[in-house]
């Protein structure tokens, strides 16, 4: 699963980086102004919760994280590489083979199964069928799901349909993964659960992770924690 050594005497670069990153909606009633000009890091291995309420901005900064929305200020790097003059294709590609995604709700394929759902990133990619299965399996296992593999997300639970939506994630191998309140459905005990094995995968593949969620307990699990006040993405403790 490891994304193979770095080069010898490679300088460190971050996984994402915010230079003065300014985002505001501008409405009837005026601009709403969520990021004023504020840097963040997130390093390769490292694991950061994004905590801050309702409305803040967590899902904007994971927007802009993910590149699916433009700053209206500052830079947005990924693997130390300036995006904002990308051209569209290129964010496309990045955003696929650099990056996984974890939302609140699964949003897998219904009529495929789980060891499908896992396999499908991975044919879009251009993996051969049969590597890809082999590596989708892989993961299910590793993910405590190896008896799970033929069942399609009906006949799962809540904490195994969002294992298989973490599985699909990373199934690219990516080196930033963005969770957007991941365990934010489920119940306490299946949010821990769901939680320890995004740990270890997250542990044991070197990505980088930055995960918004509103439980303290489970921030209070990595490295990290980040918040967004007046504007600017400061450290919570
Ligand atoms: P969070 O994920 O922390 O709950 P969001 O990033 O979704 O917060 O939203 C931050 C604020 O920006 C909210 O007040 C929200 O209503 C507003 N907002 C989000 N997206 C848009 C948009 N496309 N247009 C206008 N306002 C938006
Ligand atoms: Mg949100």
């Amino acid at each position: 699963m490891s994304s193979g050594p770095q080069a010898a005497g490679a300088q460190p670069v971050p996984a994402l980086f915010f230079a003065q990153v300014e985002r505001r909606y501008t409405q009837a009633e005026g601009a709403l102004e969520i990021l004023r000009g504020t840097d963040l890091a997130i390093w390769p291995g490292e694991l950061v919760a994004l905590v801050a309420p309702s409305g803040a901005g967590k899902s904007t900064l994971l927007h802009l994280a993910g590149l699916l929305e433009r700053p209206d200020g500052g830079e947005v790097y990924i693997g130390g590489r300036p995006t904002s003059g990308m051209p569209d294709a290129e964010r496309t590609r990045l955003r696929r083979e650099e990056m996984g995604f974890v939302y609140q709700f699964h949003h897998l394929l219904p009529e495929f199964s789980a060891l499908e759902n896992v396999t499908m990133p991975q044919l879009i990619r251009g993996l051969k069928r049969g590597e890809a299965k082999a590596r989708a399996a892989e993961l299910l296992t590793f993910l405590g799901l190896k008896e799970r593999l033929s069942h399609r997300p009906a006949e799962l639970s809540g904490g195994e349909q969002q294992r298989v939506a973490i599985a699909r994630a990373v199934a690219n191998g990516p080196r930033l993964l963005l969770a957007d309140e991941p365990t934010g459905n489920l119940d306490p005990g299946t949010a821990g659960h769901v939680f320890s094995v995004l740990m270890s995968l997250v542990r044991a593949s070197g990505l980088a992770a930055l995960v918004a969620t509103h439980n303290l307990d489970l921030a209070a699990r990595m490295d990290r924690r980040v918040t967004i006040r007046d504007g600017m993405i400061t450290p919570l403790d």
